[in-house]
């Protein structure tokens, strides 16, 4: 095949940041994408409904046509009231980052079963709102993940009509939990499928490899991409491109994050292609979304990518800085016609 369409794409996990650098790094997902899935940890975390809509107008008016479906960043002071106000103005996904996970994630809940949080989110079933969740505990980097299934079950078994997002998924053993709960769908990044530990660490240290959750084991990568290949009902693409400036990578603090929005959809081709996959795509990018999500898609948009060679940017100059994209100056096999 030389060339393939793409209806309706749909990143469903994506940060874009705040001012100087949300200008320099959301044409990449406006062009390729139709919306997507905008995570709320910016210094200030978008916790009130003003927050994101001023937010969302701030995306807006930078890329009209994009869809972005905003979040909660849930805290200890969310309360159940204003879960009315978020729904009345379509915002219905919260985020729920246990605290100090990840990038500004220290206004995150302290306690995820506490009675609160447990009263919210029942309002939030009620209100048919999504739970979106970073979930990793505090224990061994490898296992954070794992030591978290405990608290979807918990949470999945309470308020079974609560769509609960898995963000990310990054560990095999979280296979069966999505599976086991009708309620429970999960995320999947591009870096997840494609990489393991040793792409961050085997040779020498890549920052530019470094996220959370961690990369994990080869046996990991391959069966998470098998869900991916086969476009499993309760999986979504969620390229969680998360861009750090390059002073905050190569740091003795360096931050987790892969920024690699850049030239997603023609690396997904590639992928999807090297492993006859093709034809699933579609499912992966954008149907099995807009399915669990209840996206109403209000102009439909198709990206048309040839096979033709292209190169990812080296950087992206920001802020009298840049950003490194993930492969930045790497060749690619096909190419996105705009
Ligand atoms: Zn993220």
């Amino acid at each position: 095949m030389n060339s393939i369409t793409l209806k309706n794409p749909f990143d469903m996990h994506l940060h874009l940041r705040e001012g100087e650098i949300l200008k320099a790094v959301l044409p990449f997902s406006a062009q390729s994408f139709s919306g997507g899935v905008i995570m709320p940890n910016l210094k200030t975390p978008v916790t009130t409904s003003q927050l994101a809509q001023s937010y969302r107008e701030e995306i807006a008016s930078l890329a009209p046509d994009f869809l972005a479906l905003m979040t909660i960043y849930v805290t200890d002071f969310l309360d159940k009231e204003s879960l009315q106000d978020l729904s009345e103005v379509g915002i219905k996904i919260l985020k729920l980052y246990p605290k100090g996970a990840t990038t500004n994630s220290d206004s995150g809940v302290s306690s995820i079963l506490n009675p609160n949080l447990l009263e919210i989110l029942k309002v939030a079933q009620d209100l048919g709102m999504i739970l979106s969740i970073h979930g990793e505990s505090d224990g061994f980097s490898m296992d954070r993940e794992y030591e978290f299934l405990k608290v979807f079950e918990n949470l999945a078994k309470r308020f079974p009509k609560l769509h609960i997002v898995l963000e990310h998924m990054s560990d095999h053993r979280s296979i069966k939990v999505l599976e086991n709960f009708e309620n429970i769908t999960a995320t999947l990044t591009y870096h997840h499928i494609t990489m393991d530990l040793d792409s961050l660490l085997g040779k020498n240290l890549n920052p530019h490899y470094f996220c959370k959750p961690i990369l994990k084991t080869p046996y990991d990568k391959e069966a998470l991409l098998d869900l991916a290949l086969n476009a499993h009902k309760k999986v979504s693409f969620g390229s969680d491109s998360a861009p750090h400036l390059i002073s905050n990578k190569y740091s003795q603090n360096a931050f987790g994050g892969i920024f690699s929005a850049p030239n997603l959809l023609p690396r997904l081709v590639e992928l999807f292609e090297r492993h006859n996959k093709l034809e699933n795509l579609q499912a992966f990018v954008s149907d099995n979304a807009i399915t669990n999500y209840k996206i109403k898609v209000k102009k439909d948009k198709f990206i048309t990518l040839k096979k033709s060679p292209s190169k990812i940017p080296d950087s992206i100059p920001v802020l009298d800085s840049k950003i490194i994209p993930l492969f930045g100056g790497s060749d690619l096999m096909w190419q996105e016609l705009v």
